[in-house]
């Protein structure tokens, strides 16, 4: 692979969760192909023949931000509608505005909104949930390839316990996924078994299958889902386990656990699959988990807010299960994934303040969680080691920086403190992304 560029600055990344590596005045090269072909310490041992360097001076270069759960309409109700557990919560507050997004304009207006600002606070790679709607389900995609950001982008599946205006048939839901993978050329070649090598797979912005939780699906919606899922090797994304009402609803509906139910319709890790939450997973159900590779996406800010409860993230990670972090808006009133880094770190406290046998998350961690193991959601992602596609941002904290402190200690202020004002250039799959029109 050619040398195409190199970027000298200070660099910080999380190759193990548990340390930091850093490069004082390192150097990064990345390829034509947008990865990262070599990190070093000077530039003659990164051995990047002629290709230009951009200087970043000062600066601190970190790998991109990851969002594994985020619901793009409901960005308006981000930061109102507190005051309600999570079934009345959806009932309420978010299917009344989800039904809105039948009208093209108001969704054009709202997720180019939502796009702008995943890019202000330097998330370049997000798993994202729409509404039923294909047609804004496909402006929504499109938005994304035009911005040059990764995202899975899943036209969302729901048959039951929800207003007439959000529910669709099988044949509706099946028809609408399967338009979306027409039009918008993503299908060169069916895949029934490998998934690695689904031509869908090394698309920047891909669909992917999303039941919005059990409650909301018939079996036949289900079935139906883990189908398309196999049929054209596409990821799955959903809830788990996020308060006990639910669960006790899961059970009466399905006769099983939360996660069994997934399973018996293929939507547990038959392909790559992401699940919100986990609050309550225990037992089988974290064993099923673990065995499939089923991936966690911790959101803490939402479990605080709609009161769910506390996700024993140190237990899952003890447990070697995949874990990344979420904003989930707009159970999460915050887009920043930084942010959601310290709430991470500050529940993992409150877990630790009750059961001081398992340690609290650290900054490394924390960091570890949001960039490579997110990251791993979306491919080679959250990481400068060589072969991972160069998804980046340069933090100018010069106006947190006015004491000497050390790199670690500028990236930990920055994490605490900082806000999209500090990023001053975002990269993903090796390309500058510019601010998205709104
Ligand atoms: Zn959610």
């Amino acid at each position: 692979m050619k040398t195409m560029k190199i970027y000298k600055a200070h660099i910080l990344y999380t190759r193990e969760k548990d340390r930091f590596e850093v490069l004082e005045d390192g150097y990064i090269a990345v390829g034509d192909d947008g990865r990262v072909t070599a990190v070093a310490d000077s530039l003659k041992a990164l051995d990047g023949g002629d290709a230009e360097v951009t200087d970043f001076g000062d600066r601190l270069l970190i790998p991109a931000m990851n969002d594994l759960h985020v619901h793009a309409p409901q960005y308006r109700n981000q930061g109102i509608a507190m005051d309600l557990e999570l079934l009345p919560w959806l009932q309420n507050y978010t299917f009344p505005e989800e039904m809105k997004y039948a009208d093209l304009g108001y969704a054009e207006r709202m997720y180019r909104r939502f796009v702008r600002d995943l890019w202000r606070f330097g998330t370049m790679r997000a798993s994202v949930f729409a509404t039923i709607h294909t047609e804004s389900t496909r402006l929504l995609i499109q938005l994304f390839r035009e911005a040059g950001m990764g995202a899975l982008v899943g036209k969302v599946a729901m048959n039951r316990n929800c207003p007439e205006g959000l529910s669709e048939s099988v044949e509706e839901m099946v028809l609408g996924c399967e338009e979306l993978i027409e039009s918008l050329e993503l299908r060169t070649e069916r895949c029934d078994y490998n998934v690695e090598l689904s031509p869908l797979n090394s698309r920047l912005v891909r669909p992917i299958v999303t039941p919005r939780f059990i409650p909301s699906c018939t079996p036949e919606m289900l079935r139906a889902c883990g189908q398309l899922a196999k049929k054209y090797g596409l990821p799955v994304q959903s809830h788990l386990s996020e308060n006990k009402g639910e669960i006790a609803l899961v059970e009466e509906l399905e006769g099983t656990g939360y996660g069994a139910a997934y399973d018996r319709y293929g939507l547990f890790g038959q392909t790559p699959t992401v699940m919100a939450h986990c609050v309550w997973t225990e037992g089988e159900e974290l064993e099923l988990m673990k065995r499939r590779g089923v991936m966690v996406a911790h959101c803490p800010t939402s479990n605080l807010n709609i009161a769910s409860g506390m996700a024993p993230i140190r237990r899952f990670l003890d447990e070697g299960l995949r874990v990344g972090l979420g904003s989930d808006i707009s159970g999460g009133h915050d887009l920043s994934i930084f942010r959601m880094m310290v709430y991470a770190i500050q529940v993992s406290k409150m877990c630790y303040q009750q059961n001081h046998e398992r340690r609290f998350l650290s900054l490394s961690e924390a960091f570890w969680l949001a960039t490579k193991s997110a990251g791993s959601f979306f491919g080679r992602v959250g990481s400068f080691e060589p072969g991972y596609e160069f998804d980046a941002l340069v933090i100018d904290d010069s106006d947190l920086n006015h004491d000497n402190y050390s790199l670690l200690e500028r990236l930990e202020r920055y994490v605490y403190l900082g806000d999209d004002r500090q990023i001053v250039h975002r990269f993903c799959r090796g390309r500058e992304i510019a601010e998205p029109k709104i």
